[in-house]
């Protein structure tokens, strides 16, 4: 190791305190660290020089992919001309007004944008305005917001509770109260293996009924739902999901709020992922790849019928009592332009369909017979491999053998980063929206090569 590198290491370990890190191993040296150094299109380079092709797009959120120049500038001159001035009471600046203009134009039935910095701050005011909205409404009793098992919609309090994962629940006395959360639309590990896709969809609509009605319609506000999975497992719906649940929420007046941070500006092949299920939603959260993670911002976009109301609620009660600093960030919005541009200019959106089909097909093709693969699913530029050691009964490996990070680290051996999923054996691939045919192949190429490495270690 290169004496820069271990000085900087060694200065973090004592330093950092890491998100998602077993805290002891990592100070105590008993863990790998790795300086990232710099990036270019789909690789990442680290401080030894070791080139790694970013199987992940960071946290599927380098959508443009590394080093680009030109959002580089987009910010420069951003920050020469305006740095910051906050958006309280009416105060504005052109690359906000740009980009909300742009933004409510590209998501139908939306009225209005609310900026944070991290979708789960995004998750956190969509809380507040679902509760304020019924207290607007005269329905102070309906506050209770239905999450789903599996699902992930960030990490502080509010969200972290509306994250189905016990992972980031247990330990912080989570979830707080009125969360409560619904069976995840997961397929693959459906109990009745004699259920089709359709109906299988129609059972997760029908218990989440069985969950409003036992709970008391007139107490539940909202649900809040990735269009497809993420960080649970990367698990697009069952055919008939969204129109089944839509029907149930609609009929007794519970909102939905599509939480995009993923799916959003074009990941599986459409603007937004609520666009390619037809989910309606009244809320939108929106971040990573808003601004392709070149500057930190999020967006809760609100639709028409919720925002009549809230406009109604400031005129009995005030100027509403929410608000960041950096809210609507100039810096962030520049970014979110370029970042938008670029999109455009280069039909990343359309990429992302066509070589996303390219991705799941290739994908299927080496492993669709693996002994080691219980599933391979995935939609446009997001894919799953779930690992069973028995693929006829989909059973689990002992979790001790931690199968997904074996394989996620065989993957780095061939210079790929793919993520083990947090929960269950999964290994999720999320490249960034500039990837060619030619660089799946290769992704792929490198995947079954780890994946044979740690299959003739298991058997
Ligand atoms: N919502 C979804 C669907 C996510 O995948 C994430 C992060 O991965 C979040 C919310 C939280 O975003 P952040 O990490 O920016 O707080």
């Amino acid at each position: 190791m290169r004496p820069e590198t271990k000085a900087l290491l060694e200065k973090d370990r004592n330093t950092v305190f890491h998100p998602s890190t077993h805290l002891k191993q990592y100070a105590h040296g008993e863990m790998p660290g790795r300086v990232i150094a710099s990036g270019k299109g789909i690789r990442i380079t680290d401080s030894e020089g070791i080139e790694l092709i970013d199987g992940f797009a960071g946290l599927y959120c380098v959508n443009i992919g590394y080093g680009r120049e030109e959002m580089a500038e987009a910010i420069y001159e951003q920050a020469k001309k305006l740095a910051y001035y906050h958006t309280y009471v009416g105060h504005t600046n052109e690359a906000l007004v740009t980009l909300s203009d742009r933004l409510i134009n590209m998501a139908p039935g939306m009225s209005k944008v609310y900026y944070g910095m991290s979708g789960s701050d995004a998750n956190e005011t969509q809380l507040k305005i679902v509760w304020y909205y019924n207290n607007a409404r005269g329905k102070p009793e309906k506050k209770k917001i239905i999450s789903r098992d599996r699902g992930y919609h960030g990490s502080s309090v509010a969200s972290g509770s509306l994250t189905g994962l016990p992972l980031f629940h247990a330990h912080f006395d989570l979830p707080i109260e009125r969360i409560k959360h619904t069976m995840a639309p997961y397929y693959y590990r459906r109990e009745d293996s004699g259920m089709t896709e359709p109906e299988f969809a129609q059972h997760c609509a029908d218990e989440l009924e069985k969950m409003i009605l036992a709970e008391g319609p007139d107490t539940v506000a909202a649900m809040i739902a990735e269009p497809v999975l993420g960080t649970g497992g990367i698990v697009p719906p069952p055919e008939g999901y969204w129109a089944a649940i839509r029907k149930v929420l609609d009929k007794y007046d519970v909102l939905l709020i599509a939480d995009e941070v993923v799916c959003g500006f074009g990941r599986i092949g459409s603007d937004f992922g609520s666009i390619y299920y037809d989910m309606k939603p009244d809320l939108i959260t929106v971040a990573k790849g808003l601004t392709s993670a070149y500057q930190p911002l999020s967006g809760v976009m609100v639709g028409h019928r919720v925002w009549e109301v809230l406009e109604d609620g400031t005129d009995t009660w005030g100027a509403i009592g929410h608000g960041y600093t950096y809210s609507g960030h100039p810096l962030g919005a520049a970014a979110a332009l370029c970042n938008l541009d670029i999109i455009e200019r280069e039909n990343l959106t359309q990429n992302a369909a066509t070589t996303g089909e390219y991705l799941q097909m290739k994908m299927k093709a080496a492993f669709a017979d693996h002994p080691l693969i219980g599933d391979s699913r995935g939609v446009g530029l997001l894919h799953a491999l779930e690992f069973s050691p028995d693929r006829a009964h989909r059973s689990h490996f002992d979790p001790s053998l931690k199968v997904g990070p074996q394989v996620a680290a065989a993957c780095l051996e061939q210079g790929l980063i793919a993520r083990a999923m947090p929960h269950g054996d999964i290994l999720g691939f999320a490249p960034p929206l500039v990837v060619t045919p030619n660089e799946v192949d290769d992704i792929v190429a490198k995947a079954k090569v780890a994946v044979d490495k740690v299959m003739d270690k298991l058997v």
